[in-house]
């Protein structure tokens, strides 16, 4: 019984709902592992050696008062209209969208869709996404999807770049017409420079390619809203042999002439304004589409149709070969979290309104725009001489007086200069705000009767401009505009994806813990999520405390001097700093360093950031035990010494180990020059026990999408903070459109990602767990990550092999267990793995980093009950592989390799196989209570990438 001073702690405290707080199934759980106590068992699994202090922070608050505390800073931003434009845009989240998607942990919990068979409903709302993006730009195909459209940008950049690579290193320049938008210029130079790239930022219109030019990128429309003709201009960089880029808009593109049809290779964007807030500049999809013939250099996340073992269509994501996982430093990309769930609320957008609904909306924004352009050049102001869709730069006026005006009625417009104004329309403005727009300009202009200025020609666009060809002509964009058609398609693919709502996602390395309902909450505060990432500093105020809360608290808890959170993601973290490595080095007359030691065990992300930041990978050798062969590391760190940049290590181990040696191999990479990047993808082992400062790295990223519990997505968002030592801190990311540059606080390195704060809207989850968590409660996160890690190892252990272990046999917050000795009796990883969908559960991380294997981490806020099930159902899986060794079992004709079983499986008269239908899909009694029912047979990988479809085009099945 509490005692009666502790029954005066709110009734909502936090931790006992995220980790749990039941004595008796802690003290069973460390009965079975034979520890004295929590505490004891933490202390012989974590090397004394790199043991830390407690974590200063604020103490834990109730869930009600943390909500509290945030409404407070929340309302110190300020929620002005947008007018300013440069690719963000005010949309309406259709309110049936807000709730059964971005509110929904349904679709917010599930993770990236590696199992197929159990992830459908959100493969094909991406496969929607890809089928919006390939219609609205006219090309061939595309991906689902990018981090935003200054990376898209750039990695398109790369993409043409690698195109061209090995037919001549002459080709070393790229232009980029200087009306694309300052944040997308800003990322390219960031990304060309470590490559060696020549970025030459210009007019297209007396820009001529030569033969050293390997791409172009231009804005349609421009930056500065006009809408030009690149047919001439790409001709022209074709016949120098140049790659042709179009950043571009997706709901433009429903009245404007699509880039496939005048000459563009690649089209980049982000499709925020279908739908996604705008959140501060993110997250939102990104999205890049090219022709066929590129598929294989494409970067990013692509999914296509295959078929299922009974020969049903089936999705699943295509072409992994090209991604990091495989192809390491010479991958497509570095991306690996994408924007899945922005990228299915897009989707739905489009399918919601359909393609009249979108033509209508992008008809209504560009006759707003042309009725306020008419106004203005009534009262003399000078607009664009081009045509426009959305935007208008506003010449000839006195800016300062129309800022303040904009001002005094809450609205906000785009700066340029002293005489220069930028406005851009969109979905939410209405005639109403055309007329306020226009007061601010000339407090007497008038539209006198809009009526009679409107014309047809306003709302479309004349030869060449205008769009001829149909879009989302596929039956899914054409059936579901009612809201009951589209509430229950919706709901029809939800029920398809298996989520933490139905059980245990147990992926090693991605840390699937409770995205709490308390930290979801503000992700839709418009005090939050309706700000445009330039808006003004002082209508910003709640978000700077936000940032500096979290910046404070991840830099306490890594042990670092600060924290940039603008990548958003662990791949854009880890780039970023490799980054300030480089900058470091440069600033030191060491730019020549450009050796990056990486273990064999690494994850794939690691070597292709790498490559991309300009590096050269040396690949370190891993002994028997799983840990970094310190002898190699030694000696390879010795023989580069004058060239040797950094070290990548993920700590704990990817092997799960708390490697004792980490101190010393630290100090032997300093010893030669180099610095130390530490992957923080495993920081869920270390939270208030040791940090990556303590340990002696000089930065690391932090997955606040793993250990801060901002849900998966489905595969995204994602936010990768990366915290430094002091050494780096000027060399952290800056923004060329952030007010810390202006005022003089410049960061040596560009832009890695389009908004100066990544995926701001979303940084709330994270500042909510750690405020109710206080630093007891994570502290007492991480060791019962380990308890619960140590504990599914001993369960499991005379079952499947432990792989590695650590000081006295014990493992850090997860655990690698061997399946390669059932190769030799024909079963495969992947069998256990498809079984144990039959049994409600989702595979754990498969063969990384070891093949053969699961790589298996529980977390700290799943109970004991939970870990039991998940166990039993591996345990009775191994019972079924035995009796295939037996001979109990057929070889072939066994319920593990016709897993997953569907219900059209086993409803059908023919049952061809020698086990029971009851024991193929209710193995357990949690099956039979909690069925989760797979909605198609094994996924068929190779039939799909041998004949590639990325469109729901033609694709009846899924009408
Ligand atoms: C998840 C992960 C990454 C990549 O992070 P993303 O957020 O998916 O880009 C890198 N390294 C390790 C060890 C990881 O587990």
């Amino acid at each position: 019984m509490l005692p009666p001073r502790d029954l005066l702690a709110p009734i909502d405290t936090f931790p006992r709902r995220h980790t749990g707080d039941n004595a008796a199934e802690t003290a069973a759980m460390l009965k079975l592992l034979g520890a004295r106590s929590l505490d004891a068992l933490v202390d012989s699994a974590v090397p004394p050696a790199i043991r830390r202090g407690p974590l200063d922070l604020p103490a834990a608050l109730g869930e009600s008062a943390a909500l509290a505390e945030l409404r407070g800073i929340a309302a110190q931003n300020q929620v002005f209209r947008s007018a300013i434009g440069l690719g963000y845009y005010d949309t309406v989240t259709p309110a049936v969208i807000q709730r059964t998607i971005l509110e929904n942990p349904g679709w917010y919990t599930a993770y990236t869709p590696y199992q197929a068979e159990i992830s459908q409903g959100r493969l094909e709302a991406l496969l929607n996404f890809q089928t919006m993006v390939i219609d609205l730009t006219g090309l061939e195909i595309a991906n689902a999807s990018m981090l935003d459209e200054g990376t898209a940008a750039a990695e398109a950049m790369m993409m043409c770049h690698r195109l061209k690579e090995g037919d001549a290193s002459a080709h070393r320049q790229f232009f980029v017409s200087s009306a694309c938008h300052p944040q997308t210029i800003d990322i390219v130079r960031t990304r060309a420079k470590p490559l060696g790239i020549e970025v030459l930022v210009g007019d297209h219109r007396t820009y001529q390619p030569d033969a050293r030019c390997f791409g172009v990128l231009v804005q349609y429309p421009d930056t500065t809203g006009s809408v030009h003709d690149f047919e001439a201009f790409f001709a022209a960089a074709h016949a120098a042999g140049a790659f042709t880029i179009v950043a571009t808009d997706l709901l433009a593109l429903t009245l404007l002439r699509p880039p496939g049809e005048f000459g563009a290779d690649v089209a980049v964007g982000s499709a925020q304004r279908f739908g996604v807030p705008l959140g501060f500049g993110g997250p939102h999809a990104g999205f890049l589409a090219t022709r066929d013939t590129y598929k294989r250099q494409m970067p990013g996340r692509l999914v296509g149709v295959s078929k299922d073992a009974q020969g049903d269509p089936a999705l699943r994501l295509a072409l992994g070969t090209r991604e990091q996982h495989i192809r390491r430093d010479k991958a497509t990309s570095n991306i690996c979290t994408a924007q899945v769930l922005l990228a299915v609320m897009a989707s739905m957008y489009a399918i919601y309104h359909g393609p009249a609904g979108l033509h209508r909306i992008a008809r209504r924004t560009k006759l707003l725009t042309d009725l306020l352009a008419k106004g203005l050049i009534a009262a003399g102001a000078k607009v664009n001489a081009e045509p426009v869709f959305d935007t208008l730069t506003i010449g000839n006026v006195a800016a300062q007086r129309v800022h303040a005006a904009a001002a005094a009625k809450r609205f906000n417009l785009r700066r340029i200069d002293d005489y220069t104004v930028g406005v851009s329309l969109d979905e939410t403005t209405t005639l109403d705000d055309v007329r306020t727009l226009l007061t601010f300009f000339n407090e007497s202009a008038d539209l006198g009767t809009p009526l009679a200025l409107m014309s047809e020609s306003d709302t479309v666009f004349a030869a060449p401009h205008a769009r001829t060809s149909a879009f989302l002509t596929a039956s899914v964009f054409n059936r579901h505009h009612t809201e009951h058609e589209l509430l229950r398609y919706i709901k029809r693919l939800e029920a398809k994806d298996l989520s933490l709502c139905h059980s245990m996602i147990s992926l090693g390395s991605c840390t699937m813990k409770l995205n709490a309902a308390s930290e979801m909450a503000p992700i839709s505060w418009p005090e939050f999520n309706r700000l445009h990432p330039f808006a003004p500093a002082e209508q910003t105020r709640g978000y700077q405390r936000l940032f500096r809360d979290l910046e404070t608290w991840l830099a306490e808890i890594t042990g670092f001097a600060a924290v940039s959170l603008q990548p958003n993601a662990g791949s854009q973290g880890e780039y970023a700093g490799l980054l300030a490595i480089r900058g470091f080095h440069e600033s030191r007359g060491e730019g020549h360093r450009n050796i990056c030691l990486i273990p064999t065990s690494a994850h794939g992300t690691n070597p292709a950031s790498a490559a991309m930041g300009g590096f050269k990978v040396i690949p370190v050798a891993c002994d028997t035990n799983g840990n970094i062969d310190v002898a190699d590391l030694k000696a390879k760190a010795e023989t580069h010494a004058q060239n040797l940049a950094a070290l990548m290590v993920t700590y704990p181990s990817t092997h799960g180990v708390f490697e004792p040696g980490i101190k010393d191999i630290c100090a032997a990479v300093h010893q030669h020059g180099g610095q130390v990047y530490m992957d923080g993808a495993n920081m869920n082992a270390q939270v208030g026990l040791t940090s990556p400062g303590h340990i002696g790295a000089d930065v690391c990223h932090l997955n606040l999408h793993k250990t801060f519990c901002i849900p998966h997505g489905g595969g995204g968002p994602g936010v990768g903070p990366i915290g430094v030592a002091p050494h780096l801190v000027p060399f952290l990311p800056g923004h060329v459109l952030s007010e810390n540059r202006k005022s003089g606080t410049s960061r040596a390195n560009g832009a890695v990602s389009a908004a100066p704060h990544g995926s701001a809207s979303i940084l709330m989850i994270s500042w909510m767990y750690i405020r109710m968590m206080g630093p007891d409660g994570l502290t007492q996160a991480t060791k019962v990550a380990i308890l619960n890690a140590n504990y599914v190892a001993k369960r499991l252990e005379s079952f499947f092999p432990v792989l590695y272990r650590g000081n006295a046999g014990l493992i850090a917050h997860e655990c690698i267990v061997d399946l390669r000795a059932w190769k030799k009796h024909g079963l495969e990883v992947d069998d256990a793995a498809k079984r144990l969908m039959d049994y409600g559960y989702h595979a754990p991380t498969m063969s990384f980093p070891v093949p053969g294997t699961f790589m298996i981490e529980p977390t700290e806020s799943e109970s004991k009950v939970e870990l039991d099930r998940f166990c039993d159902a591996l345990i009775s899986i191994h019972g079924e592989m035995q009796a295939v060794v037996n001979g109990e079992s057929d070889k072939v004709n066994n319920p593990l390799k016709h897993a997953p079983h569907t219900a059209k499986a086993v409803c059908a008269d023919d049952w061809p196989h020698p086990y029971t239908r009851e024991l193929a899909v209710f193995p357990s009694a949690f099956a039979r209570t909690a069925k989760f029912w797979p909605s198609v047979g094994r996924v068929d990988n190779v039939y799909g990438d041998r004949n590639l479809v990325c469109s729901c085009v033609g694709m009846e099945a899924y009408a």
